[in-house]
């Protein structure tokens, strides 16, 4: 059984429904806080009130709804939602910490801050036999009827567990459709059976995206459009009076602006994964801790880290999915390494070339890099794999530039960088015939 989140766009059947939906969800805020601010933060840490002994308070002859009936409007189990949302916030919290971030306490929500309603295992109703296609009805209790952009079919055997409403900060409405079922998901090929030719090894780069060991290389997406946009529309807000109507629309389209690059983003990534773990049976990675990164210099690699471990996450999903194993590797030394010879040679990131002192294999530094991962992956897996054979196509075309091994008299021996710039590496935008030859 897995549990997965179908997200859909959502449309209110009309006002009512729309004003009903967030004065529910204002509702379920007024608990969160009055549970968080009067009976759970107050007390010390030892005798802190379980979520359900908070949801118990909701009921009864004393109970928050007797005391503000206007309570009593949501379906009762959002409201317990909400307490337990208390629950959830404070896990979250803990698992920053133990990661090593600082964080602080929860805090009373403001309405931008809480913006969804949860319904679990009951008060919804869905309906996606309509008679129109990509269409789908929800009703929610004691809200009213949302339509669905249903453009990906729910799992025909799926129990649906929990159900979110949520009102995005760009004014648009989404529901969330949590659903437990039983994929069927191919079986991932045995490792004997796998060949080193459908195995890739992915070095995950600043500038350039992907660079991986057949020599195929992705550029970043060109964010510059996304950008300019961004800025253009925090400007038109900050020209705003705060509050106004005018400042709440500016604010809705700064919103979407960051919406749709985040999509943008998204989609690249899983388009990425999805191309990768089709064509291949394993795909190698680099194991990228995002606190060992953000130990690492400056901020664009901590930037860059983040969406590393988010293309990893996608990889692993999409592996499941299509049959594909996707192994991570120890990152230490697969810039410096060569893939061929297993020589170690320093170059500072600007250094665009590998060239080896001890065999001469002269490649891109990023395809080295690829190479190198390949090789681990493949030695992880358990394939054997006649690495020494991988790339020397590559090696014996490169322009050849063989003083170095005869200057250096330790094959281990570290290289200064200006010994290892040579003019004239491949281009990668190709696959090489090394690579793709049987
Ligand atoms: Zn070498």
């Amino acid at each position: 059984m897995v549990e997965e989140t179908f997200k859909y766009a959502a449309t209110p059947a009309d006002a009512e429904t729309a004003t009903a939906a967030w004065a529910d969800i204002q509702t379920c805020r007024e608990v969160y806080n009055h549970a968080l601010t009067q009976e759970y933060r107050p007390r010390p840490d030892y005798n802190k009130p379980s979520y359900t002994e908070l949801q118990n308070n909701l009921t009864g002859p004393n109970g928050w709804k007797q005391r503000w009936p206007e309570w009593q409007n949501v379906y009762s189990k959002c409201l317990q939602m909400a307490i337990r949302r208390i629950k959830q916030s404070e896990s979250v919290l803990e698992s920053l910490q133990d990661r090593g971030y600082e964080v602080g306490r929860l805090k009373w929500k403001a309405p931008q801050e809480f913006r969804s309603i949860v319904y679990n295992q009951s008060g919804f109703d869905v309906d996606h036999n309509t008679d129109r296609t990509d269409h789908a009805i929800v009703n929610f209790s004691k809200v009213g009827d949302f339509h669905l952009t249903y453009h990906r079919p729910l799992p025909d055997d799926g129990e649906i567990t929990q159900i979110i409403l949520k009102k995005e900060k760009t004014g648009d409405w989404s529901v969330s459709i949590v659903v437990e079922y039983d994929p069927e998901y191919p079986e991932k090929p045995p490792v004997e059976g796998i060949e080193p030719e459908e195995t890739v090894g992915i070095d995950l780069g600043i500038t350039t995206f992907i660079h991986d060991s057949d020599g195929r290389s992705f550029e970043s997406l060109n964010e510059q459009r996304d950008c300019d946009r961004i800025e253009r529309r925090h400007w038109n807000l900050s020209r705003k009076e705060h509050g106004s109507n005018n400042w709440e629309q500016a604010r809705q389209q700064l919103a979407q602006a960051y919406d749709r690059l985040h999509n943008r983003r998204e989609d690249y990534r899983e388009k990425l994964a999805h191309e990768y773990t089709m064509e291949y049976d394993a795909v190698f990675l680099e194991d990228l801790d995002v606190k060992a990164m953000a130990e690492d210099d400056g901020t664009s690699r901590n930037i860059a880290s983040m969406s590393w471990r988010q293309t990893i996450q996608a990889f692993k999903r999409h592996g499941k999915k299509n049959g594909c194993h996707v192994i991570e590797v120890p990152p230490e030394g697969t810039t410096k390494r060569c893939s061929q010879c297993g020589c170690e040679t320093d170059k500072p990131l600007w250094v665009r070339e590998h060239s080896c002192p001890a065999c001469n294999f002269e490649v891109d530094r990023d395809y080295n890099s690829a190479l190198e991962i390949k090789r681990l992956g493949l030695e992880q897996l358990g394939v054997e794999a006649p690495m020494q054979t991988v790339g020397q196509d590559m090696a014996e075309s490169a322009p050849a530039e063989t003083a170095l091994a005869g200057e250096t008299e330790d094959p281990s021996d570290k290289v200064s960088p200006k010994r290892v710039v040579e003019p004239g590496s491949p281009c990668l935008e190709e696959r090489p015939a090394s690579a793709v030859s049987k």
